[in-house]
């Protein structure tokens, strides 16, 4: 509560002393604090000095007048309640105080009650005022907080060094930082307003920007990632989300992007390193292999035994060289984008044929069934390298040939699912377990239990799949069961 009101004084000015003192008694037991004065001199002298709150004012007394009081009291402080008493009260007198601001009147004589109920009522009005400034405050406040909040907002968004773009649901920029103008090589003091396509000319960043706005990107939790090039100078990577207002409602999205180039020129730079150091080993290793072939066929009979055994094993290890050489040599070739060297006009159906008649050997070794289900109607001819959807495809069925034990049953289903081509490579071999499956597409990583610990590998195999899907725009998923199978689902869009 306010300080003027937790000691809130009321001066009594009047020349008789028995109603000074009768004031002073009722208001005291009231709980105020009563300030008298005389003469009307007096009363102001008193109110340059303390701070009062409410005024009994005598309209009759000797020295200046009453009403001149009154009006000196407003000057000094408006605020100040003049409740005017006197014993000759006309109407007049009253009407004519009240003009000159007196808030009240009490006629001469009073009783004690009439002196209660005018003061509280001034006191109730003394209330009302303070709790609306109060008010006035608390709002002025919230006000000055909620703007400093935006300028604090504002200058860290400008300052930082990502490049920032906030988007309306219908895709407009309604703010972008000076990171995000620089990153994109535009003009400084270009202004918000326009289509995101105004600002951005890849179309892929552009519709990644609208279907966020829109609150088309179904998962919020994973911001999508979306690289691109400016002029094949500068490589920017943009991360986005959709804004939801309280009631979930899409109300934009907000895109955040950064520079990078030096990963990219880093990555370009190790991947050119290793596809230049398999390419220069693959060919002595070739000729080793060969020439360890050579030689063990030389070896016959019981005394080599022995070096037979060693000869082999080596033979054995340089062709898992030659094989992680030739897995590389293709993960440096997706990487640098150059995948599809032959295109040509493939019926899926034909190519996922030769591939299990060319594997089929490798499976009836094992004692397993390998079983190809193929669609009622035939799928749209595809627009692609065969070599790619070979590679796809012989490393899929390999590895389910490798992983399932013998009399297994490999299975691969194709048929049309919407808009893609859809091939389930299905076994019911050894099955990964939950914790490995959102491993098993890195680079390397190979899953070693006392059921795989013999069967030899690169680890390559699933990121090269990968890679070749996403370069056709195509996907892969895994189900498994540990101990009961594993199923690869690769989608393909028909439109590719
Ligand atoms: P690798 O050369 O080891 O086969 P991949 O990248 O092709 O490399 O596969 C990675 C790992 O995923 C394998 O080491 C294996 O543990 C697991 N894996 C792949 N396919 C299957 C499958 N059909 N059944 C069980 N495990 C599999």
């Amino acid at each position: 509560m306010n300080n003027k009101h937790e000691h809130m004084r009321i001066l009594v000015v009047d020349d008789e002393k028995d109603i000074q003192d009768g004031c002073e008694r009722i208001l005291t037991r009231m709980g105020y604090q009563a300030l008298k004065a005389s003469r009307g001199e007096e009363a102001l002298k008193i109110l340059e000095k303390e701070t009062v709150s409410i005024v009994l004012l005598d309209l009759m007394m000797p020295g200046i007048k009453g009403m001149e009081v009154l009006q000196r009291v407003k000057e000094i402080d408006e605020t100040i309640l003049v409740i005017v008493i006197t014993g000759y009260a006309t109407i007049e007198t009253a009407i004519d105080a009240m003009k000159k601001g007196a808030y009240d009147f009490i006629p001469k004589p009073f009783t004690p009650d009439q002196l209660r109920i005018g003061v509280e009522r001034a006191q109730e009005k003394l209330q009302l005022v303070w709790e609306a400034e109060k008010l006035e405050q608390e709002r002025k406040k919230t006000l000055a907080d909620l703007d400093t909040e935006q300028t604090r907002i504002r200058t860290i968004i400008e300052s930082l060094p990502s490049g920032v773009v906030v988007t309306d649901p219908e895709g407009h920029v309604v703010l972008m930082n000076p990171a995000f103008l620089w990153h994109l090589g535009l003009d400084p003091n270009r202004s918000s307003g326009d289509p995101i396509d105004a600002y951005v000319s890849d179309k892929g960043f552009c519709d990644l920007v609208l279907e966020l706005s829109q609150g088309k990107q179904s998962a919020p939790d994973e911001p999508p990632i979306y690289e691109f090039d400016i002029q094949s100078e500068k490589y920017l990577q943009a991360r986005g989300q959709p804004v939801q207002s309280e009631d979930k409602e899409c109300v934009g999205a907000v895109v955040v992007i950064v520079d990078v180039t030096s990963m990219k020129v880093l990555d370009q730079v190790k991947s050119e390193f290793v596809a230049k150091v398999s390419h220069e080993l693959r060919s002595p290793l070739s000729t080793i292999h060969e020439q360890l072939a050579l030689v063990l066929k030389d070896f016959v009979g019981d005394e080599f035994r022995n070096d037979q055994h060693i000869l082999a094993r080596a033979k054995e290890k340089t062709q898992g060289l030659i094989s992680l050489i030739g897995d590389l040599l293709d993960l440096s070739r997706i990487e640098a984008g150059i995948v599809h060297q032959e295109p040509k006009h493939v019926q899926l159906e034909e190519l996922l044929s030769s591939i299990v008649d060319f594997l089929g050997s490798k499976a009836k070794g094992r004692e397993q069934a390998i079983i190809l289900e193929l669609p009622k109607n035939k799928f749209p001819l595809l627009a692609v390298d065969p070599m790619v959807l070979e590679s796809i495809f012989g490393n899929l069925i390999t590895n389910a040939i490798n992983y399932t034990p013998k009399g297994g049953e490999i299975r691969i289903t194709a048929f049309l699912d919407g808009e893609n081509m859809r091939v389930d490579v299905k076994d019911n071999g050894f099955g990964i377990e939950e914790r490995h499956l959102e491993n098993i597409f890195d680079r390397f990583y190979r899953v070693k239990n006392e059921k795989t610990r013999y069967i030899t590998g690169t680890g390559l195999g699933l990121p090269i799949v990968k890679g070749l899907l996403d370069s056709m725009r195509g996907s892969i998923s895994v189900q498994s069961t540990h101990g009961q199978g594993s199923t690869f689902t690769i989608l393909l869009p028909v439109k590719n």
